[in-house]
């Protein structure tokens, strides 16, 4: 199991880790499994989308802003209760098959980790499981 140390620099913040989860795959040293990415957090999330155009995820931020704006009459008294809506809907793990040792992602994924309460230090926590 490979730890990925993450810093956040503002309230919203999608961070593309897929560098970051490959290195964690090859230092496993597994050749046919599964990658699991998992956020330890809960204003946090993970998820696979498009990579390759930045404007994807501000669209993805802005529209979860839109659906859960920050201030909206919430419980929870801790302020960031928007945080924690955005984190559930966004999901904290993804599983991606890994074949030949590598992660097979299509060509315009990327995994992301999402900050809804930032500026944070997070954590992310990759676990590569083999194929019997
Ligand atoms: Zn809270």
């Amino acid at each position: 199991m490979e730890s990925i140390g993450l810093k956040t620099s503002a309230r919203t913040e999608m961070q593309d880790i897929s560098s970051q989860v490959v290195k964690a795959v090859k230092a496993s040293g597994v050749g046919e499994g599964v990658c699991t990415v998992y956020v330890k957090h809960t204003t946090a999330g993970i998820f696979i989308n498009e990579n390759a155009d930045p404007a994807v995820r501000a669209d993805i931020a802005e529209t979860l802003e839109k659906l859960v704006p920050w201030r909206a009459g919430y419980s929870h008294t801790e302020g960031n209760a928007a945080a924690h809506v955005k984190s559930v809907i966004c999901g904290h793990s993804v599983a991606v098959p890994v074949s030949a040792g590598r992660l097979a992602l299509g060509t315009w994924q990327g995994i992301f980790s999402a900050e809804f309460d930032g500026p944070r230090t997070r954590e992310v926590v990759v676990a590569v499981v083999p194929a019997r």
